[in-house]
């Protein structure tokens, strides 16, 4: 015991115990409310310092006499990382989750109960059960409950990317213990998911801490998808030889085909998805995580809890569900603070594969509503031709300016009026419909707006459809932009129960009365050729 008694200052426990000589960013503010009592929602990305906001307080006020401060926490892998952190620091901490025998639990039970344990972590299932909660009566009769954090938060809500029913339960705390402060964090929040983790944590009355979720050194880069595993190995061959990166998948068959790929490309990349074995899964983290310049290709089971510093970039050959977890994903790389790459090819099939997922998804009207309200600001942060990180971060409600280090910074893409060609293009949609009585595929409806006599053309009198060869101007790639334009902002649609062919929706009426514009980025490859003709 040393003879002076432990200083209660945060700064003093920040150096003492953590060895660090100063707070960042908001971690000062959030320490002192919290240690004032105070509630508080932090919202900061994903190596932020979000754990010293609850972990030195908890110090602090156990060392006024506040007893034991409660971390609930959904990974267990977190937890004994924290925990045997702690421990090497000479604090007082614990936690009780299913890896734990009997004795053990009953172990870590006395001592919560004599509250000798500063920092108790536990899962949210653990803390809301009838025994545990019996236990934190008798602490909070004897104030000895010193305050509660909320870990990955965003569990709590059905809008967040990992809802977790059991969080739901957890607005006990605040009903049974109304006293005790309470600290909810989390890394991802969009407007949506933050109302909804105030609203079912009940923290109406708690202090919002939200940090720049900017991640400066990682450069976006969003392009169309032509050959995806070409493009990929050029634009490692390029720019990333022999460095380590994730490329992320969304079957468990792309990820298999396009390892392979890769290693036929003399590149050093592992597959990683739920298919494989545990063991073989394993090995494959390990080695990532151990050696350098491994490039994992997987599926978004990869990523959780991974922490490397040095993942030089991260690809995207698939489009995720929404910015949440775009965000979430690209936030795996350049961990260090030097630069890294965030690079997504995009194409036409993505939207209309995840269009398909929700529509197909046996979820409820409301929520399908929400979730594609939530691709739609994905596929627009896709087809932007400014700022990407503006955009990105708009999304998370920060205002910025164009950064200077995305591709549409580095080379402003021309954009040209596609609101002309969307209109021949729905009109040729609508008189092909007419004519025949059934619908066709986007090829066709290509080939007869730039009047190509096909086989298929002749075959259903189509070069006699009043729009046959009005937009011979425009190329293929040209009037594909615009037909992702078109299914993205819902104003066409591709029915996949018949032969992905094109339907006018609601949507196409603004369009094609000329009300609703359509601007559109020049894809790199389909400009060269016509870009005499435009020039003029
Ligand atoms: P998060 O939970 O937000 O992802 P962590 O709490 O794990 O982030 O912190 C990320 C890293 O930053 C850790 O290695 C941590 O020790 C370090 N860190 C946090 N706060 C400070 C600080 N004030 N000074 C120095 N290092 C810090
Ligand atoms: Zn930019």
């Amino acid at each position: 015991m040393p003879s002076t008694p432990a200083s209660t200052d945060p700064l003093e426990i920040l150096l003492e115990v953590f060895g660090y000589t100063a707070f960042r960013g908001p971690q000062e503010a959030i320490v002192d409310h919290v240690v004032g009592g105070g509630d508080a929602l932090v919202l900061m990305p994903t190596g932020g310092g979000k754990s010293l906001c609850y972990q030195v307080p908890a110090i602090a006020r156990q060392r006024a006499g506040q007893g034991v401060a409660i971390v609930v926490s959904p990974l267990i892998a977190l937890m004994h990382d924290q925990v045997g952190a702690l421990h090497e620091a000479g604090v007082n901490a614990a936690f009780l989750n299913s890896t734990l025998d009997w004795s053990e639990t009953q172990d870590v039970e006395r001592r919560l109960a004599r509250a000798e344990i500063t920092l108790l972590y536990a899962a949210p299932e653990r803390v809301t059960t009838p025994r545990f909660l019996e236990l934190l009566d008798s602490l909070a009769a004897r104030n000895k409950l010193s305050l509660f954090a909320i870990d990955e938060a965003h569990c709590v809500s059905q809008w967040g990317h990992d809802f977790r029913p059991e969080y739901r339960a957890l607005t006990v705390l605040h009903e049974r213990y109304a006293g005790v402060p309470r600290i909810a964090l989390t890394a991802t929040a969009d407007a949506l998911t933050r109302a909804d983790i105030v609203e079912r944590l009940q923290l109406e009355e708690a202090r919002q801490f939200v940090s720049s979720f900017d991640r400066p050194n990682i450069r976006y880069t969003i392009v169309e998808k032509k050959d995806a595993t070409t493009q990929l190995l050029r634009f490692i061959e390029r720019e990333h030889e022999g460095d380590a990166g994730v490329v992320y998948c969304q079957s468990r068959k792309r990820v298999e085909d396009v390892a392979l790929a890769l290693q036929d490309a003399g590149i050093n990349a592992l597959p990683y998805h739920a298919g494989l074995d545990a063991s073989v899964r394993q090995k494959h983290q390990n080695r990532f995580l151990r050696e350098d310049g491994i490039v994992v290709v997987a599926t978004i089971a990869f990523g959780m809890g991974i922490d490397k510093p040095d993942v030089r970039f991260v690809a995207h050959l698939d489009m995720p569900k929404n910015i949440e977890g775009y965000y979430q994903e690209t936030g795996r790389g350049g961990r260090d603070g030097e630069p890294a790459d965030a690079w997504m090819v995009y194409g036409l099939q993505d939207v209309v594969n995840q269009r398909r997922m929700i529509d197909e998804s046996p979820a409820a009207e409301d929520f399908k509503q929400v979730m594609r309200g939530k691709l739609d600001a994905l596929l627009s942060l896709a087809e932007a031709s400014d700022c990407r990180r503006v955009r990105l971060l708009a999304y998370f409600g920060e205002h910025s300016t164009p950064c200077g280090n995305c591709d549409n910074c580095i080379t402003p893409p021309q954009v040209w009026d596609g609101t002309d060609a969307a209109r021949k293009l729905l009109s040729t949609v609508y008189r092909v419909q007419q004519q025949s009585g059934i619908s066709f595929g986007a090829g066709h409806v290509m080939d007869i707006l730039r009047g190509k006599e096909t086989e298929k053309v002749k075959q259903f009198g189509h070069e006699r459809v009043s729009t046959f060869g009005i937009g011979s101007e425009f190329s293929e790639a040209q009037l594909r932009g615009v037909l992702r334009q078109l299914i993205a902002i819902g104003a066409l649609a591709v029915d996949a129960e018949a032969f992905n062919t094109l339907r006018l929706t609601d949507g196409s009426r603004a369009v094609l009365k000329g009300e609703a514009s359509v601007s559109l980025r020049e894809s790199v490859s389909s400009a060269a050729p016509r870009k005499a003709k435009r020039e003029k």
